[in-house]
């Protein structure tokens, strides 16, 4: 990391491993992004919906786009008697589009979802799994994010997880983290792996 300019550990008296201050206070529901190209997104979010399910709360994941395979995540939400839902709303996607058009309104029928899913008020963790590719595209606004992570019920978690959040999107975030990736099995000729990558 670069040395930081302008006072040095001297000035303050801090030692360099002082800690930067923390500012206090309780905030019952987060905003967190999950970005960057290394794998580990969306299973750090399902990692997350686990953590959440632990409590008895109910978590609701809109996957924006569909994945090639049925996942294991599908198959293990069962398990949590309807606490745990997961919504794939990406049926058709393609980012080769012939149809610009349905395509939007497909995210906007995922975005709908989520927006009730959320005003609900019965749930304490929302994913919106590959959004940020979604923003990306333009076929939602980043605007309107924006309007409703600012304006959702204060309980509610949201994670947003895709490589390349706007940084609209980024400035309302409380924690942001991005995997980045030093090795991928697919470099080496692996193909995807149950239970890894679906
Ligand atoms: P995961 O769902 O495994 O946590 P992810 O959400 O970080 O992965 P996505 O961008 O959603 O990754 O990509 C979906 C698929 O592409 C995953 O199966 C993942 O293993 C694979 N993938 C992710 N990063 C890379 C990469 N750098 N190179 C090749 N394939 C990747
Ligand atoms: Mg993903």
């Amino acid at each position: 990391m670069a040395e930081a300019s302008g006072s040095s550990a001297a000035d303050t008296g801090a030692s360099p491993q002082t800690p930067p201050p923390v500012v206090k206070g309780k905030k019952d529901g987060l905003v967190l992004i999950h970005s960057g190209d290394g794998k580990g997104k969306t299973t750090a979010a399902l990692g997350l919906a686990l953590r959440a399910l632990g409590y008895g709360w109910k978590v609701c994941m809109i996957q924006f786009i569909k994945g090639k395979w049925s996942c294991g995540e599908h198959e293990a939400a069962k398990a949590f008697g309807g606490r745990f839902e997961i919504h794939p709303m990406g049926d058709g996607f393609t980012w080769d589009t012939k149809d610009r058009a349905r395509d939007i309104a497909r995210v906007r029928e995922g975005w709908d979802l989520a927006r009730q899913k959320a005003a609900s008020g019965e749930y304490r963790m929302l994913i919106l799994d590959e959004i940020n590719y979604v923003l990306g595209y333009d076929y939602l606004p980043a605007a309107e994010v924006v309007e409703f992570l600012t304006t959702r019920p204060a309980n509610l978690h949201v994670v947003l997880t895709g490589r390349n959040p706007p940084p609209e999107v980024e400035a309302v975030a409380d924690l942001i983290t991005e995997m980045v990736k030093i090795k991928h099995p697919y470099e080496a000729g692996i193909k995807a792996q149950k239970g890894i990558e679906f």
